[in-house]
């Protein structure tokens, strides 16, 4: 077989290059894909019981890119869910991220966006340098709140206390002055109406795309296909044979239970810092907004070992990467892109984005 390009890798990355690439420069491509299915960590389906799940946990889409919100909805409709997030805390659930409303719940006394500014600045620990996700957290809240809600949930997550990873994993939860109880404040957001797999499959659905090869290694059929540029977005410690050693990744072990009620907690995802060995709950039906007599949830055990979910935001691991980085730019017609390839904790609009902008370089 003869392709312009061969895609490594059937997920937001390798899909939307497939499809700029196809559809607007008329190229040929094979996407070849590890999996059984498209989508990489976006897939879902319908379960035995016919509940629409995600197969490798919550995933909600959110961007501020007008661009990238446009590009996808080419393909998908929108189903308008705002995503919210509980902590059980000392027994309360409370929305995260903290907000005023949070605060109410937790101490049970009103407070006004003035009163609550004042309690910080009472309470947040002077930090000349932000060095670290525990930085974060105590420089705008105070030890208590950090242990209460951060501490053990990202000893949990990561195998790691905040202090030994980078700033950027607890940045991504601002402190609000308001009652605004969205996890999410992006202009644009929501859940594909026929679900994440569907829209994939619109994606690829363009005669210059071959039928994706599931189930296929890439290097299985390197050799046997003939391809002018190669797109990858798997592990890039992989691609390279771990020379540099491996970089670690990450995993979760994903428990789904189907209950014979139609709801089961109060908000999509639930999380739990202090108890148990799983993370956080979630219950699919808030995303998709189906109407079941059951209801089913997954419960998320962080691994070491396992499918590689999340890259390691840690000063040690960023150098290994930029090893392999130099490298791959020292190939002529092999590009790296999306969270695996690029070694970056990415949200899956900011994998489009870098895939559209890739996709300009290319043409
Ligand atoms: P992937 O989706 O990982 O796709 C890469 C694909 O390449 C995979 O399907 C893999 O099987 C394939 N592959 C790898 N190696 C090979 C090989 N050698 N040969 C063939 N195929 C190969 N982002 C959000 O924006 N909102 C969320 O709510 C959100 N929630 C998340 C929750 C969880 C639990 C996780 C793990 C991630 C979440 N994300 C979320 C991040 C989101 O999953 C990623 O940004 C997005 O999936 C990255 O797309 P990608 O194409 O780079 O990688
Ligand atoms: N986090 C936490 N407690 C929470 C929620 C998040 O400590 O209840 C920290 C944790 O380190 C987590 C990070 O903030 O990994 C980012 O949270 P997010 O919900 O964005 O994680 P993701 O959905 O990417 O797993």
């Amino acid at each position: 077989m003869r392709v312009d390009y061969l895609i490594v890798g059937a997920g937001f990355a390798g899909c939307t290059l497939a499809e700029r690439l196809a559809t607007q420069l008329g190229k040929t491509v094979l996407v070849v894909e590890r999996r059984d299915h498209i989508g990489g960590n976006a897939y879902d389906y319908y379960n035995e019981d016919g509940i629409l799940v995600q197969k490798y946990g919550p995933h909600i889409f959110h961007t501020d890119s007008e661009a990238v919100w446009k590009y996808l909805s080419r393909f998908t409709r929108w189903n308008g869910y705002v995503h919210r997030v509980l902590a059980v805390v000392r027994g309360k659930e409370v929305y995260l991220p903290i907000n005023l409303d949070t605060m109410e719940r937790l101490y049970d006394r009103s407070f006004t966006p003035e009163e609550l500014e004042r309690f910080f600045e009472r309470h947040r620990v002077r930090v000349d340098e932000i060095r670290n996700s525990r930085d974060v957290v105590v420089s705008q809240v105070g030890e208590e709140l950090y242990e209460l809600f951060f501490k053990n949930y990202t000893k949990k997550q990561w195998g790691l206390y905040p202090e030994e990873l980078a700033p950027e994993v607890t940045k991504r939860l601002p402190v609000r002055f308001n009652r605004d109880t969205r996890y999410f404040t992006d202009r644009f957001q929501g859940i594909p109406s026929d679900g994440f797999t569907r829209m994939f499959e619109r994606m690829l659905d363009n005669s210059n795309i071959n039928p994706v090869l599931l189930n296929t290694d890439y290097r299985d059929i390197v050799d046997s296909v003939r391809f002018d540029k190669l797109v990858y977005t798997g592990p890039i410690d992989y691609y390279f044979d771990y020379k540099y050693g491996r970089l670690p990744y990450r995993s979760l072990d994903f428990k789904f239970v189907t209950l014979d009620k139609e709801r089961h907690q109060n908000a999509g995802v639930v999380n739990y810092p202090n108890e148990h060995d799983y993370t956080r709950v979630t219950e699919f039906k808030h995303f998709y907004m189906q109407k079941h007599p059951k209801t089913t949830i997954c419960y998320e055990y962080p691994t070491a070992e396992g499918d590689p979910y999340y890259p390691i935001p840690k000063p040690e691991f960023e150098e290994i990467y930029l090893k392999y980085k130099r490298e791959a730019d020292k190939l002529g017609s092999v590009y790296f892109i999306g969270r695996l390839a690029q070694y970056k904790y990415l949200n899956m609009d900011q994998v489009v984005a870098g895939a559209l902008e890739l996709f300009e370089e290319l043409s």
